[in-house]
């Protein structure tokens, strides 16, 4: 069996992320005794489009804005994964995310190869107008790459349901007819799934969940997910607003969120539903008055049970690791913890549930929103929510087997779980020509 070849790119690896994502490849590869030829194929994406976005801002002058798709690897069916609108969204960074999109669709056992896009731009300085505009003329930038069967967009940081329904309409107005199944992450009135907009962070949640009654069984000290535990929040966004408050909604107490802007911090636990509520009507957190506030660095190094980062990557790195407390940290962002601090938190015994099993709920209901788009015929709630749970289940007790089988770190075992099915159908596949 051939070794992994180094890795020898010049255009992909100049993120952070995307070194990172193959760092954890290579470590996996080596781990399972991954054929080199395979492994040397998953360091690279399968393709990239960059795109200029120029759309007419409201004072009248024109901008133009630097989009991408790439599409990572498409072995195990068509691409999926969201699209970002943030001010450092670049290629390196949209592909290590079309990566990790692959390694998460496969560990979780879907039909789908992984992909990611974005719009290097400040969401928060657009107006709704300009959105639409930047949303609709990149739809149509890279429009001849996706497709309900070869790439299926869905929200990420900075985008939403809205952002969806403009692309489904503007992809459906090129071709004549609706074509709901171009995207995921839609409004329910023109497709969407009941249980979409919740479903990552229930999903990091159901992990929380998982990794206390797994720590128990090994005999390990654990936090029982009870109105004993201390959570914190980092990001509070469609992924980490939701975790916050279905801990909350377990009786844990959350003793501090944050966004962009800054953080709330109260020792007996925030009311998260009225934290929300304030959200709702000033677009931030901050201000919010039951509470103190608290910066986003000091969160993160709580003396808390539980932390969820769910807000960007490289959050926690070999700088401020030392300082993280937390018992159980469970990764509701992609890539929140760079490989170094990773290998810190490990060796403390601090048990971390990896992002591409943890938020990997957001892509299993997308999943759903597909299956039930293309057959229309749609679900109730509680059936999503069933088997997002078993889905989200299977993967966790599988990536723990692997954990003990090769006795490596939770990071590690969940991507070979990833990489082992997508490894069997590549070879199997093989190499065209
Ligand atoms: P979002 O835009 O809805 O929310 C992001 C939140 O993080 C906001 O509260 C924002 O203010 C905050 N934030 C941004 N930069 C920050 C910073 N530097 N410090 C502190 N807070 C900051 O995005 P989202 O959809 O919740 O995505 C969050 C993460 O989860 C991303 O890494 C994304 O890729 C990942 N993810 C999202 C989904 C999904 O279904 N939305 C699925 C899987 C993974």
């Amino acid at each position: 069996m051939s070794q992994p070849a180094s890795f020898t790119s010049h255009i992909w690896d100049t993120s952070d992320l995307y070194r990172n994502a193959v760092e954890q490849l290579v470590e996996a590869s080596q781990t399972m005794n991954l054929d080199g030829n395979v492994a040397e194929r998953l360091k690279y994406p399968k393709r990239a489009l960059i795109v200029s976005v120029p759309i007419r801002l409201d004072d009248g002058t024109v901008k133009v804005f630097e989009g991408y798709r790439v599409q990572h690897n498409m072995t195990l069916g068509p691409g999926k994964g969201g699209i970002r609108f943030h001010h450092d969204v670049n290629l390196s960074e949209v592909a290590g995310l079309a990566m990790l999109m692959t390694f998460k669709c496969s560990l979780v056992g879907l039909p789908l190869g992984g992909a990611k896009g974005g719009i290097r731009c400040n969401p928060n300085d657009l107006s709704r107008q300009e959105h639409q505009a930047l949303m609709r003329r990149y739809t149509t930038e890279i429009n001849m790459i996706i497709g309900p069967d070869r790439d299926i967009p869905a929200p990420d940081v900075g985008t939403d349901g809205q952002h969806m329904a403009w692309m489904m309409d503007t992809f459906s107005q090129n071709r004549g007819f609706a074509i709901p199944g171009v995207v995921t992450g839609k409004p329910i009135e023109i497709g969407g799934s009941l249980g979409r907009a919740e479903s990552t962070g229930r999903g990091v949640v159901y992990c929380v969940q998982h990794a206390a009654k797994h720590l128990a069984s090994i005999g390990k000290p654990t936090p029982k997910i009870d109105s004993s535990t201390t959570v914190a929040v980092h990001g509070f966004g469609k992924v980490g607003a939701v975790a916050a408050l279905e801990i909350h909604q377990l009786g844990c107490k959350v003793l501090a969120v944050s966004d962009y802007l800054g953080g709330l911090y109260n020792k007996n636990g925030l009311n998260i539903p009225k934290v929300l509520e304030y959200l709702a009507k000033n677009r931030t957190i901050v201000g919010y008055p039951d509470a103190e506030p608290i910066t986003n660095e000091d969160l993160l190094a709580l003396n808390v049970d539980v932390l969820i980062p769910a807000a960007i990557d490289g959050v926690i790195t070999k700088d401020n690791v030392g300082k993280v407390k937390a018992k159980i940290i469970s990764e509701g962002a992609n890539g929140p913890i760079t490989t170094e601090a990773i290998k810190e938190l490990e060796d403390r015994g601090v048990f971390i549930i990896p992002d591409i099993l943890a938020n990997a709920g957001g892509v299993i209901v997308s999943y759903f929103e597909w299956v039930q788009g293309l057959q229309s015929f749609f679900w109730n709630e509680s059936q999503v929510n069933e088997k997002l749970a078993e889905v989200m289940s299977n993967a966790f007790k599988r990536v723990v087997e692997i954990q003990a089988q090769y006795k490596c770190g939770m990071k590690t075992a969940a991507l070979i779980a990833g990489v082992d099915r997508l490894d069997r159908a590549m070879r199997l596949r093989g190499l065209f020509p």
